[in-house]
């Protein structure tokens, strides 16, 4: 960051555009009387609504509202903070914020960077980096559940669960150094505080909250659901009927669909982005052909793939082919289609191994309610977690490479030779990896990216 986090800011914090009340904020470490002296002709009480003009440099109203102060360090960012409630116009806005700019000028007042009030609050303590990251994550919200997730986040829910992980872990370590300045009771160490039956109980609780964190990132990031298959087996009809509306073109022509359609639908609130392909098939069409590669760059990204199949139209050895060809780790649905069309018996085709077969009409809508339900089932989605945390990506690396360190560190207890302090060094390295998530060991350049992502204001 250019900037100083030493210097006064200033920005319009409510969304750009009209509304009925727009509010300016200010935030300073010094006390910020003279301002108000300046730009209200008066100091505040504290945590008081004033109802006030708010003044020109000439002493002309710009506008009229509710000025309320909040000395350091009871504020938002912990430092002293001034709010201006006026008019939501964004002229006067825009002019009430160069007003507080120009009063400032002397005390260094500039614009605030975006998130720069968040990253204040957190680098003077009064929230964490989950928490921080979390208020991002509620003003983005876009549905009911993703927004109840940012709040349990934000009231530090999923940083206190860290927290109570991260100690556990660091008693442990404890034991162990102690233990290590007599090597001759490093044997008996590991029997005589159970530490491998601790450190199993802290694996299994990590494994809890990866579980959640990770249905915490479907509700933030969405699943992305591609649909696969022969051409003409009615994929851009299944992505319309689940969408509800006519989103990619259907024809009779095989290959009509050369470039991909997403279209993002919700289920029971977890938002999914579903991508109709290209048909897969062998093709001389060199635009055909580049749809096809399009397609498996899709399926390599997926979430889940939907295998579509035609009810009346068996090809076994096509619909072989193509899950020979699906990337072993990721979810496959198999999803026969048309059975408005198919005769009793024409749908008994094989199974791939392993993988689940549902049966479908894009046309009559038979099927789909269930295939919405095995859509989240299958992606790892658990309807009976109340309120997961809006996890992020960064969160669930640093819970897996924690879960990675104490593993390596139960294959050490379990030798045994004396390996303690190897047991030691990873259970510090698990520490670190977990303690990332909610900020004290984090470096500047992360918390330049993790706040950059804010808008203005926040
Ligand atoms: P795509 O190439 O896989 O995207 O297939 P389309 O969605 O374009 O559908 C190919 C043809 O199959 C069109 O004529 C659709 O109307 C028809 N079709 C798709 N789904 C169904 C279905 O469930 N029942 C029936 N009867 N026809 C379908
Ligand atoms: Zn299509």
């Amino acid at each position: 960051m250019s900037h100083s986090d030493q210097d006064p800011i200033a920005a319009i914090a409510t969304a750009a555009g009209r509304g009925g009340i727009g509010v300016v904020r200010v935030s300073s470490r010094q006390p910020l009387d003279g301002l108000m002296r300046e730009l209200l002709g008066r100091t505040l009480t504290p945590r008081h609504a004033h109802y006030l003009p708010f003044r020109d440099a000439g002493g002309t109203a710009i506008d009229e509202g509710i000025a309320l102060s909040f000395p350091a360090p009871h504020s938002y960012t912990g430092e002293h903070v001034l709010e201006l409630q006026g008019h939501g116009g964004p002229v006067v806005l825009r002019r009430l914020l160069a007003r507080c700019l120009q009063a400032g000028r002397e005390t260094g007042m500039r614009l605030a960077e975006p998130g720069e009030f968040t990253r204040r609050a957190f680098l003077n303590d009064r929230m964490d980096l989950a928490q921080a990251e979390a208020v991002a994550d509620l003003i983005d919200a876009s549905s009911e559940a993703a927004a109840r997730s940012a709040a349990a986040s934000l009231t530090g829910a999923f940083s206190n669960e860290v927290h109570g992980l991260a100690d556990r872990i660091v008693h442990l370590r404890m034991l162990v150094e102690a233990t290590l300045d007599f090597p001759e009771e490093e044997i008996e160490f590991l029997e005589k505080y159970q530490a491998r039956e601790t450190l199993a109980v802290i694996q299994s609780d990590l494994a809890r909250l990866l579980s959640q964190a990770r249905q915490g990132a479907i509700l933030r990031e969405g699943l992305h659901v591609v649909l696969a298959g022969q051409p003409n087996v009615g994929k851009s009809s299944l992505l319309n009927a689940l969408a509800g509306f006519e989103a990619a073109i259907v024809t009779p022509i095989a290959g009509t669909t050369r470039d991909k359609v997403v279209q993002e639908i919700a289920i029971d609130g977890v938002p999914l982005h579903i991508v109709d392909t290209a048909g897969l098939r062998d093709t001389e069409d060199t635009v055909e052909r580049i749809g096809i590669e399009r397609t498996w760059a899709e399926i390599g990204k997926a979430d889940v793939i939907v295998h579509l199949i035609d009810a009346t139209r068996p090809g076994p050895e096509l619909d072989a082919a193509i899950t020979s060809k699906l990337p072993p780790r990721t979810p496959v649905l198999e999803v026969v289609n048309k059975m408005d069309l198919a005769e009793p018996g024409q749908v008994a085709q094989q199974q791939a191994e392993g993988t689940k077969r549902l049966y479908v009409s894009a046309r009559t809508g038979e099927g789909l309610d269930a295939l919405k339900q095995e859509l989240l089932a299958i992606a790892g989605w658990n309807p009976s977690f109340e309120s997961p945390y809006l996890a992020r990506e960064r969160h669930i690396q640093a819970l897996l490479v924690t879960a990675d360190h104490l593993e390596i560190a139960g294959e050490h207890a379990a030798q045994s030779d004396r390996v303690l302090d190897l047991f030691a060094e990873e259970l510090r390295l698990a520490h670190e990896a977990l303690t990332s998530i909610t900020g004290e060991f984090s470096s500047d350049d992360l918390l330049g990216v993790i706040f950059s992502r804010f808008c203005i204001g926040k």
